[in-house]
């Protein structure tokens, strides 16, 4: 039976009211542990007769009383907490496995952990530092509801072929799954193809439920953005997904070869209007932190 809901309060009775008190179906009092004071039972008349609420003993008013109570609410509040994140991970996790497999990552990406990241220079061990702290607080990163937006959530990874931008993208990845966290990791190409095979028949998840799953699974990190021989509809693809989670303030992971200036051109289908590829960069610069594995610094756009 639920407690307080939609009862009318004047049903209200105690284990201690002189009419209940002794009769064979009313709870004995509970002495307190602390001051001594004896505890009675809530219940509630109804029908003509009172249904004692299972754990229903009142707290005590004494301060060692108040306080036990108040740990126990609090603990109370936490597990159920835990219990709503537990269930809305399981959920992400579910739709990124019905839409592009198992781990939401390509085989490639799944060798690259954190153990393997070489550090041979003290830039590399802050790196590896930094974004193995990431991980690690990875839930401080989400957006919550009542509270401020966290910023810049992301990371722009930048560097040339070889100098382990994937694989440290790779290695955030690999750690937030092993922790439960639903992630998306691949291939700028691999993302759009996703969405290129909506347009089969044969296909069961249309465009839209795929780009929402982009847009919303806690992690997205899309790597070689730019790599893609840019037509229209990629940028727009493109754009509408960094969008997408920018407007949630959702952690967004890219990596590059290219710097900020090349990157908008790179972005630019032949058409040539570079307005949309910009707002994209643009949109980037402002929810990610740079990283150089080498080449220009993001920060000097
Ligand atoms: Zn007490």
């Amino acid at each position: 039976m639920t407690r307080g809901t939609g009862s009318p309060t004047d049903n209200l009775v105690l284990s201690g009211d002189p009419r209940y008190a002794g009769l064979p179906d009313t709870p004995p009092p509970v002495t307190c542990e602390f001051c001594g004071a004896e505890r009675y039972t809530e219940g509630i008349f109804i029908l003509g007769h009172v249904m004692w609420y299972p754990n229903g003993v009142r707290h005590c008013t004494c301060p060692e009383g108040l306080a036990k109570h108040n740990r126990e609410q609090a603990d109370y509040e936490a597990k159920k907490e835990a219990e709503r994140v537990a269930e809305e991970e399981r959920k992400q996790r579910e739709r990124v496995r019905r839409v592009i497999g198992n781990s939401g990552m390509g085989e490639r990406f799944l060798q690259r952990t954190f153990g393997t990241f070489i550090t041979n220079t003290p830039d590399r061990k802050r790196i590896k530092a930094s974004a193995q702290d990431y991980a690690e607080n990875f839930t401080q990163q989400l957006p919550k509801r009542g509270e401020p937006l966290p910023g810049r959530n992301g990371f722009i990874i930048t560097g040339t072929k070889g100098t382990g931008k994937t694989h440290i993208a790779a290695a955030i990845a690999n750690s937030l799954l092993n922790r439960g966290t639903a992630v998306i990791c691949m291939t700028e190409r691999d993302l759009l193809d996703r969405i290129r095979r909506t347009y089969s028949r044969y296909e069961q998840d249309d465009e839209s439920a795929v780009l929402e799953v982009y847009k919303t699974v806690p992690l997205l990190i899309v790597d070689d953005i730019g790599k893609e021989r840019p037509t229209e509809w990629t940028l727009a693809t493109i754009y509408s997904v960094i969008d997408g989670r920018y407007e949630r303030a959702m952690p967004t992971i890219v990596t590059t070869n290219y710097g900020a200036t090349d990157l908008v051109k790179r972005l630019t289908p032949m058409s040539g209007d570079e307005t949309t590829a910009d707002a994209t960069v643009d949109r980037l610069i402002e929810m990610c932190e740079g990283i150089v594995m080498s080449g220009e610094s993001w920060r000097s756009r």
